[in-house]
């Protein structure tokens, strides 16, 4: 995909070990797993039909509701029992393997970042799909539905347990607070995969942490000639924001910062009563954001001393408000989870390749120390996040495939292969 001449991701052909190769090489050699891969390939008007279903659902973060209760319906429908909408209103159930092998989260997400009263009807022209949150995350939701399809149909038998679907607020503001919450309630969980856009061939494993402030500055405010002698508080963000403009952060590993947004002010000739900053710090480690993140924020109460030490006043102050707060993680590039996904890439005939850190719903689980990746759903797609997003669904059960053999090989399928994933403890 993209060049990068440093890198910190190893050559991915090199990590699947003789044990996982293994593993495929008699997954695709079994008759039920060939007749699956067949099964998904003629299932793909299916899954297209499934998306537009659930793309004109409207579910802007935090409004997810009804979306849920049709997802919930569909994972029913496809026979799981019990599917569950916990109290943060994530929406999932369990499809039992035969034994005590692992149990791994097969999930997508159900919000989108479009607000409430933005179209989501999907419009065709010539071979895309159009429609804001189709491919974010719309396919990945659909995918989800094809994978359960696929188990039914071949009346596939796993080791370990497979749970199946969709969290809450995992874009913007939703700060991950599906995953959060699943994995609080689930800490013996084994693994874990999201599904978001992508090539048949991503494999994310790397996990940018992000932590957002809101920061406000209020002074008394006042006529800009008849009370000039004040702070202000316009003043007072721009001091921060030029300290903040100098700070040094290290290339690897990748740390940023950018102050997004300032508003405040009355008028021109008003001295700012209120003036406030929206701030985003980016790392791949935790350590590192740490230690940006209390340069900032020092930044942030120096301003507000100085603004008031300018005019011997004492009546600046500054709130600051911690709005967003996704945890930062590694893992090694040869767990088992990452191998199984390269190797089941490999599989289907496709270079193995390792993408660069992100931010989804892998965060949690890889920040706690949770086997996590997060793959790519497949087709052609693009302007996500954007009102123009579309999707194009020539080929991409290629990618349905490659995650329902990634799942396989984790679990385990019954007679044939020993669960590649690890099973923690006993839930
Ligand atoms: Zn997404």
């Amino acid at each position: 995909m993209d060049e990068r001449e440093h890198t910190d991701t190893p050559n991915a052909q090199h990590i699947i070990s003789p044990r996982v190769k293994e593993t495929y090489d008699r997954l695709l050699n079994n008759f039920s797993v060939q007749e699956t891969l067949e099964f998904i390939r003629g299932d793909n008007a299916n899954t297209t039909e499934d998306q537009i279903k659930i793309t004109e659902i409207p579910a802007p973060s935090f409004m997810e509701q009804q979306r849920g209760q049709y997802y919930k319906g569909r994972l029913r429908d496809l026979g799981l029992r019990e599917v569950q909408i916990d109290a943060e209103g994530n929406v999932f159930a369990i499809r039992k393997g035969i034994g005590r092998g692992p149990t791994v989260f097969v999930s997508a997400h159900l919000d989108t970042v479009f607000p409430e009263g933005t179209s989501t009807t999907v419009n065709k022209i010539g071979e895309r799909f159009y429609a804001p949150g189709i491919s974010d995350d719309g396919r990945g939701l659909a995918v989800i539905l094809a994978l359960l399809r696929a188990f039914n149909e071949a009346k596939i038998e796993t080791e370990g347990d497979i749970i199946f679907g969709a969290t809450v607020g995992e874009e913007g503001l939703g700060d991950l607070r599906g995953a959060k919450a699943f994995f609080r309630a689930h800490p013996n969980m084994d693994g874990f995969i999201s599904i978001e856009p992508g090539e048949p061939t991503r494999t994310t494993y790397l996990a940018t942490g992000s932590h957002r402030y809101k920061v406000t500055y209020k002074g008394p405010g006042g006529h800009s000639f008849g009370e000039f002698g004040i702070p202000s508080a316009i003043h007072a963000v721009c001091r921060a924001v030029a300290m903040i403009a100098d700070l040094e952060v290290p290339e690897y590993p990748k740390t940023t910062f950018t102050v997004g947004e300032i508003k405040g002010g009355t008028s021109v000739n008003t001295i700012a009563a209120e003036a406030t900053m929206m701030i985003d710090l980016r790392s791949n480690s935790e350590v590192e954001l740490r230690v940006l993140e209390q340069q900032v924020l020092a930044r942030v109460e120096q301003a507000a001393r100085q603004e008031n030490a300018r005019w011997k006043k004492n009546s600046l102050q500054v709130q600051i408000e911690l709005v967003g707060n996704r945890p930062a993680g590694t893992q090694p590039a040869d767990v088992r989870i990452v191998q199984a996904a390269l190797a089941s890439s490999q599989a289907l005939g496709y270079v193995p390749e390792l993408n660069e850190a992100q931010s989804t719903d892998s965060n949690v689980p890889i920040s706690l120390g949770i086997p996590a990746i997060t793959l790519g759903g497949g087709g052609a797609f693009g302007g996500t996040h954007t009102l123009d997003e579309f999707f194009e669904p020539t080929g991409a059960y290629c990618a349905v495939q490659r995650i329902f053999l990634t799942v396989l090989g984790l679990v385990g399928l019954h007679n044939a292969t020993e669960p590649l994933l690890a099973h923690h403890a006993e839930m």
